[in-house]
């Protein structure tokens, strides 16, 4: 059971707001719409916010003053000796980029950020050119028609470099139709996030991180409704670089400790579950803040939050490894709901997002 003063969770409002997330291609690098539309629902909301010179929205949320401060949670006395708090869910998302345009007319592409081949395929995309055109396509195999295909091309696994392209929803056969469309080496190719909803689960491309940007947008909007404020001043950090490793390589000097808010991969050997949060203990980098971890294992407990502890090796780090390797002197810790095809097409449950939602509430609050 929550405790009775954690602010309700409006899935309706996080669900419509992860779909205004993911309405929006940003493949890493391409920041310039979904910071506007970042800054655009901060505004609706009615949060001051400050926008990086590299992409990046930092929303502040200022603490309860002292004589208001939380009387039963104990926290805003010690909060207040602490510092400010970052929270952050990243809104790139992994995707591609025009590697050459082949001389049939297809395309070479490379991967922006961790995107595997075989987690792809079939997939359709738009390509943004220089011009500001959006021009449609598909992830195929080469060559494409199975009933075609020799039997040891079938067995072939798919590699950008040799036998995976993207075809284009266009009459090309020659390199310079293509180019005549306006496609050129570097353009950002986005993959379709292909959201479906059902028996509350959500699975899209792109619940890594938009699904978690959607939790913190939702608390932020019960925060604002019913006049709930922090223990702590609370910065909630939307970056734009997550998926290349320096999302949140920049902090307010004022920052003490970091939250990622980011997806919890499921797997054989892992707890995380799409109905749960996890809390990380330990990436592939480095295990996380000790302290601040168990601040966090302490929340969930005493307000009956179900969470399981995690692991996650051996490919996996959030923005928070990226602020302590910038060097700052601050604590780092993680949290979020459980995820299956992390960087395919991925999936997590309501539940999750609910749990994630409450802890992250009751840990703030
Ligand atoms: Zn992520």
């Amino acid at each position: 059971m929550p405790q009775k003063n954690l602010p309700a969770f409006d899935a309706g409002f996080c669900l419509e707001t992860f779909k205004r997330l993911i309405s929006v291609d940003s493949t890493t690098g391409q920041y310039e719409e979904i910071q506007d539309l970042t800054c655009q629902i901060l505004d609706e909301l009615g949060y001051p916010y400050q926008i990086l010179h590299k992409g990046g929205v930092i929303a502040e949320i200022s603490p309860a003053e002292p004589a208001s401060a939380q009387k039963d949670s104990g926290k805003a006395e010690s909060g207040a000796d602490c510092g400010a708090i970052a929270v952050t869910a990243h809104l790139d998302d992994i995707g591609l980029m025009v590697r050459h345009v082949n001389a049939d007319g297809t395309l070479n592409v490379c991967p922006v950020g961790g995107l595997y081949p075989f987690y792809c395929v079939t997939e359709n995309v738009r390509v943004h050119t220089h011009g500001g055109k959006v021009v449609t396509g598909t992830i195929c195999r080469t060559p494409n028609s199975i009933h075609v295909t020799e039997e040891e091309l079938r067995t072939a696994l798919p590699d950008f470099r040799t036998n995976v392209c993207v075809v284009l929803d266009a009459p090309v056969k020659t390199a310079a139709d293509t180019r005549a469309l306006g496609v050129e080496t570097g353009d950002m190719i986005a993959l379709d996030p292909r959201f479906t909803y059902v028996n509350g689960y959500l699975k899209s491309r792109f619940i890594d991180d938009k699904a978690c940007a959607a939790v913190l947008l939702a608390l932020m909007k019960e925060m604002k409704e019913k006049g709930l404020a922090p223990a702590r001043k609370t910065y909630m950090y939307f970056a734009l670089y997550e998926e290349i490793g320096h999302g949140t390589t920049f902090l307010p000097s004022d920052v003490k400790d970091i939250l990622a808010v980011d997806i919890a991969p499921t797997g054989p050997d892992q707890n995380s579950d799409e109905q749960k949060v996890s809390i990380f203990a330990k990436d592939s980098r480095f295990p996380y803040h000790h302290g601040m971890t168990r601040e966090l294992q302490d929340t969930a407990i005493s307000a009956g939050i179900d969470y399981v502890m995690d692991i996650f090796t051996p490919h996996y780090g959030t923005d928070a490894d990226g602020s302590i390797l910038a060097g700052y002197d601050i604590r780092h810790a993680a949290i979020g709901p459980g995820t299956a095809n992390s960087h395919g097409y991925e999936r997590t449950h309501m539940d999750g997002l609910k749990n994630t939602y409450e802890l992250l509430a009751a840990y703030l609050l």
